[in-house]
């Protein structure tokens, strides 16, 4: 047998056991997932909402203590621009039709017409519709780090204005790219977006 030969079948037989051991892997998934939900109280769909439940409280704790969202002395949550809990956290998230989808922002469900609160110093960089999803749209922007806050009813800004944090910018809606009243917030920086919950702010 030649040396190319035996290199040729050294790297199938390769090939064919390392997909054997994604296949197996694949299957014990499967039946393990089946059998954590058959031990459950509850059935699949309350089982996919627990999973998602659990999942986004794991990592929030591996993340660390947020900086944002924690609840405050008086029992109501501070660090974020309305006084809502999230409702749909930063970064990838199960999804029921596409598998697995990316957020790259935090969502807060609120009333519509909610005010919402600047969280930075800075200057308005983008105040008006934005026709990609977000709707009306708010950008605040501080030295490489931007604020986005999206789906609004109302704005309150302009483009150019110095805004401080505590400085109410417009007020929640469902514009947009949007199937409900929430507040899409969203924290960039250099242009790539970041946990809101998780990043320091210029001014913190
Ligand atoms: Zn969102």
């Amino acid at each position: 047998m030649s040396g190319l030969k035996a290199l040729r079948n050294l790297f199938v037989l390769a090939l064919v056991s390392s997909l054997g051991v994604v296949l197996v892997f694949a299957c014990l998934q499967v039946i393990l997932t089946g059998f954590m939900i058959s031990q459950l109280p509850f059935g699949h769909e309350q089982a996919y909402t627990w999973y998602l439940q659990e999942w986004q409280v794991t990592s929030q704790t591996d993340a660390g203590f947020p900086l944002h969202g924690y609840v405050g002395p008086t029992g109501a949550i501070e660090g974020l621009p309305v006084p809502y809990p999230v409702t749909s956290h930063f970064g990838f998230s199960m999804d029921y039709f596409a598998g697995t989808k990316y957020h790259t922002g935090v969502d807060m469900a609120c009333p519509v017409g909610t005010p919402v609160t600047n969280v930075m110093n800075g200057q308005v960089a983008f105040a008006g519709y934005d026709g990609s999803g977000y709707g009306r749209l708010v950008v605040v922007e501080n030295d490489g780090v931007q604020s986005f806050y999206a789906h609004l009813s109302r704005i309150d800004v302009q483009v150019g204005q110095t805004v401080e944090a505590g400085t109410v910018v417009g007020a929640t809606g469902s514009t947009g790219w949007s199937t409900g009243p929430h507040l899409h917030w969203e924290v960039r920086v250099n242009g790539t977006p970041v946990d809101p919950m998780q990043v320091t702010l210029p001014g913190e």
